[in-house]
């Protein structure tokens, strides 16, 4: 399975900048996991194949570009746009972004082909077929409801937190299959900011390697993601201080194959 944080932002260059602001990840250039900087980093031939997207959460970091996604596409769109979550978070999304305030309600609205977008409710806790993935959501500890996810291409499983503090459905989940390959795992503040971190339902690097301690699988890949841009040098230097070998920090625009 092939892996990419899909950058936010860019420099002079046209080259991925480190900060992480949007959360986007691209599986196998055809489904993507929340759409923060879906818009604004896929290639011109990505865009013509990411039809399926994952929306863990309706925080505006994992959202942001979904609508101007589907607006640009909307003229050429052969098939509708799949937005895969829960019927909690669908209907969030529908309450209070395509909501014809914010942004007009595109699965009720068709072009020359049909419809422009679709929602497709997944369920908790029971696997699901997506594309060519299987797939696993359980909920997780954020403020908003929200979902964490197993993802398999039946070669190899990679497990997503997405924004969660201290849970358990979704650690009793990995601890299940077999074989994990690789978590991504959020660490959003640093130590010094715990209790920020504690109202808004993330983790530090302290609270993410006590709650590191439920994961059974041993040396399996751990990528930590969503650090706040501004805290970044000094969460990567409490992460490395936590001396874990096979924790890194998730860089933007790298394709990770597992
Ligand atoms: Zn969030
Ligand atoms: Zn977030």
């Amino acid at each position: 399975m092939r892996v990419q944080l899909l950058p936010s932002t860019f420099d002079g260059h046209g080259h991925a900048t480190l900060e992480q602001r949007l959360t986007c990840y691209l599986i196998d250039d055809c489904v993507a996991i929340d759409a923060g900087s879906l818009a604004i980093a896929l290639t011109a031939e990505q865009r013509g194949t990411v039809r399926d997207i994952i929306v863990t959460h309706p925080h505006m970091d994992h959202i942001a570009s979904l609508p101007i996604f589907i607006d640009d596409l909307y003229p050429t769109l052969r098939e509708p746009v799949r937005v895969h979550a829960t019927a909690e978070v669908i209907a969030l999304l529908e309450r209070d972004v395509f909501n014809w305030n914010v942004y007009p309600r595109f699965s009720e609205l068709k072009n020359d082909f049909g419809p422009v977008m679709e929602y497709v409710p997944i369920p908790e806790g029971k696997e699901f077929k997506l594309a060519h993935l299987t797939v696993i959501a359980l909920p997780v500890n954020h403020i908003v409801p929200t979902v964490g996810l197993i993802v398999s291409d039946g070669k190899s499983t990679v497990a997503f937190s997405s924004d969660t503090a201290e849970t358990e459905e979704f650690w009793e989940a990995v601890n299940r299959i077999p074989h994990v390959d690789a978590l991504l795992i959020e660490a959003s503040f640093p130590n010094s900011m715990t209790q920020l971190a504690e109202v808004s339902r993330h983790f530090t690097p302290a609270s993410l390697n006590r709650e590191l301690k439920k994961l059974d699988h041993n040396g399996l890949d751990i990528l930590a993601v969503h650090l706040k841009p501004a805290y970044r040098e000094l969460i990567i230097e409490q992460l490395g201080a936590l001396n874990l070998p096979n924790l890194n920090v998730m860089e933007p625009g790298k394709t990770y194959s597992w």
